[in-house]
């Protein structure tokens, strides 16, 4: 069936979603194979075999590569052997760590990690792998922002300037791609009941105020992002360039 009356199917197209051991990414990985992607689960733990367990009981396939996005040396000299040549058609760029501390005594160290996993790497995979893109003419990139990407959020300085700074490269990027038939968008998720949440949920006081925000009324669930990743990821959104997506349960628009 052609794209058109299958505006959704990823049917042929191959995917690499870092992060993909858990959570937004796991959800992600799981959405776009069920639309018929073949999955690279990129991960820094051998910790993702839940993931391909469940892509290989949706009918999908997938294959595990292993690179610290903390290392930029290690990823810039490893891609190549790990992923080789086979041609990539969507990049989701999840991957992301939070550090919660106040700004006056912020640990630099964990400063550098935070930038350097949810900024660096995002950017540098984004070369790696767009270069065969803009060659090939087409291609999709997906960045998981977040609603710090537009607030400032509590006692995470460096999160919040990462994810602003997502939104930003997103945008630039689109805006020299879009012409090549490559499409760059990010997600914004709202609060999703994750294990980098974990911490803010187990605080009663937070989690009340935090969910009498959302008009959903309801923390989101990791595979509430799957059906925007699959929509960024097809060819239905081929007009769609430099879009923030919130899928937020309403939190932005309160
Ligand atoms: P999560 O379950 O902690 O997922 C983060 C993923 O990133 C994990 O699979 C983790 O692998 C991987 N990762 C961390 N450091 C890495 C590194 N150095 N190299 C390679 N992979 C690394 O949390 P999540 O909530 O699903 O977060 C996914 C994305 O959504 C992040 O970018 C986050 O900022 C964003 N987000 C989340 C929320 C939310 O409410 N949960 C809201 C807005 C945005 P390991 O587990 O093996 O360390």
């Amino acid at each position: 069936m052609s794209e058109v009356k299958q505006p959704f199917s990823l049917a042929g197209k191959k995917a690499i979603v870092t992060g993909a051991a858990s959570g937004i990414g796991q959800a992600i990985a799981i959405g776009l194979a069920e639309a018929g992607a073949e999955l690279l689960l990129l991960g820094h733990r051998s910790n993702m075999e839940d993931t391909s367990a469940r892509i290989a009981e949706a009918g999908g396939s997938s294959r595990e590569v292993l690179i610290d996005l903390s290392d930029l040396d290690s990823l810039d000299r490893n891609y190549q052997e790990l992923v080789g040549d086979e041609p990539i058609d969507i990049l989701v760029n999840n991957a992301g760590i939070i550090w919660r501390e106040p700004a006056a005594e912020y640990t630099a160290s964990k400063w550098h990690e935070v930038i350097n996993v949810n900024l660096h790497a995002v950017f540098q995979l984004s070369q790696l792998v767009g270069k065969g893109m803009l060659k090939r003419e087409q291609g999709k990139i997906i960045n998981i922002a977040s609603l710090l990407s537009f607030q400032g959020g509590i006692l995470v300085p460096a999160y919040t300037a990462s994810k602003h700074a997502v939104a930003g490269l997103t945008k630039a990027l689109a805006n020299e791609w879009a012409s090549r038939n490559v499409q760059v968008n990010a997600i914004a998720p709202g609060y999703i009941a994750t294990a980098n949440t974990k911490a803010i949920r187990e605080d009663a006081e937070r989690n009340q105020s935090i969910l009498s925000r959302i008009p959903a009324g309801r923390w989101g669930e990791a595979s509430d992002l799957a059906g925007a990743a699959v929509f960024l990821a097809s060819s239905a959104s081929n007009y769609v360039n430099g879009h923030v997506l919130a899928v937020d349960g309403g939190w932005l628009a309160r």
